[in-house]
């Protein structure tokens, strides 16, 4: 591994099988609306196992499109761990709500539970729970608390598909689950995501608002023979190609083997950190099957002499693309504005925002980029 070509953290593999399945529908009649959507959609509800599963732009827009489902708007709280990508706190303000931040388990850094019921108010209609790094969050406890409260439970599990919990796929465990298929993520569509649920009304509602609000597409349309339309509600465009469907399943077909090389990368830099206190991977509870967006450690910073923006730095000279996963949301110019949140929120999030370091994981990855990852972040740390 030379200095001169990074080891991303994250990249997407795709193969002959999957250039000719998009080239496939680009020769066809439907380039987008079309068949290989419903297909994509039937493909991924099997494969996490329920009945309905709906193909929109991006996971952003899959995320804006769950708070719809759930008739979210002004005046209700949403609530949204601290540490995650923006657009899981982002959704629910496109509809006019207010994101309310949770604290996080130090030890995984996944919505705390605790917290969760900590954070309630009267307006709290959603909980958003966010699988971080690929480890599914504590369903269970979520599950009772979303009941005890009657609101609903949806899972961000843009890190997570391919993951289990409790043998139940990620996918399953939520009211809506939502995906993200852009490259860094389990299977890639270039942009795109999708919603998954076993509740029909949602599933509907979901395939009118990507589609401006109007409830039959062009392609019904186009098959019934008639021009009339209704728009029944305010939409967006938030529409996934045919040829991005055509990518997403041949992907799909792969998924199974990749979680299972991101597992085996990640106990191979378990095993060469184990015992090592200076940089510690996050815990994973046990009856979890992990699938590994992420592979994160912890920093012990107050016993180094060296700052993690230091670490951060070396590490990227040696050609090894670090990240860090997450700055806690609400510390953003945009909330600290917008709902005037300060620091001192969560304070489990503060605290692993200075710590944590996400190392190169991918499918493509080999077990000797793993050995260099770890010996370069040793001498560097030594
Ligand atoms: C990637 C990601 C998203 C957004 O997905 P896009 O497809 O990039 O819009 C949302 N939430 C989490 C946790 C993500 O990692």
């Amino acid at each position: 591994m030379s200095a001169s070509k990074m080891l991303p953290y994250g990249r997407q593999s795709i193969d002959d099988e999957d250039i000719a399945a998009v080239i496939e529908v680009l020769r066809s009649d439907w380039l987008t609306t079309g068949p290989t959507i419903a297909d994509f959609e039937r493909d991924l509800a099997n494969f996490v196992g329920v009945d309905n599963a709906v193909a929109v732009s991006s996971g952003t827009a899959a995320l804006h499109t769950t708070m719809y489902a759930l008739g979210i708007g002004p005046g209700d709280d949403v609530i949204v761990p601290a540490i995650t990508f923006v657009a899981s706190a982002n959704a629910a303000v496109y509809q006019g709500a207010r994101p309310i931040f949770a604290d996080v388990n130090p030890a995984t850094l996944l919505i705390d539970p605790q917290s969760v019921i900590e954070r309630m108010t009267p307006n709290t209609r959603a909980i958003v729970a966010v699988d971080y790094a690929g480890q599914p969050c504590d369903y269970t406890a979520l599950r009772t608390i979303a009941d005890q409260y009657q609101v609903a439970l949806i899972a961000d599990a843009c890190h997570a598909l391919g993951g289990l919990y409790h043998n139940t796929p990620v996918g399953a465990l939520a009211d809506l689950s939502t995906f993200s298929f852009h490259p860094v993520k389990h299977i890639t569509t270039g942009e795109g995501g999708a919603i998954t649920t076993n509740n029909p009304d949602w599933a509907q509602k979901m395939r009118y608002f990507r589609n401006h609000g109007i409830t039959s597409d062009h392609r019904q349309r186009a098959e019934k023979g008639s021009w009339f339309y209704e728009m029944i509600d305010l939409g967006y465009n938030y529409r996934m190609t045919d040829f991005q469907a055509a990518l997403g399943r041949s992907q799909l077909r792969k998924l199974p083997n990749w979680i299972e090389r991101r597992r085996a990368l990640a106990q191979r830099y378990d095993q060469l950190l184990a015992g090592y206190s200076f940089a510690r991977p996050l815990a994973v509870m046990p009856d979890v099957t992990h699938a590994y967006h992420l592979y994160v450690v912890q920093l012990a910073i107050e016993e180094l002499s060296i700052d993690r923006s230091q670490i951060f730095a070396e590490l990227r000279k040696a050609g090894i693309g670090v990240n860090v996963h997450y700055i806690p949301v609400y510390l953003h110019p945009f909330y600290r504005n917008r709902f005037n949140y300060q620091p001192g929120l969560c304070p489990q999030a503060e605290a692993a925002y200075e710590r944590i370091l996400s190392l190169p994981i991918f499918p493509a990855m080999t077990d000797q980029d793993v050995d260099y990852v770890v010996e370069q972040l040793m001498s560097i740390l030594r």
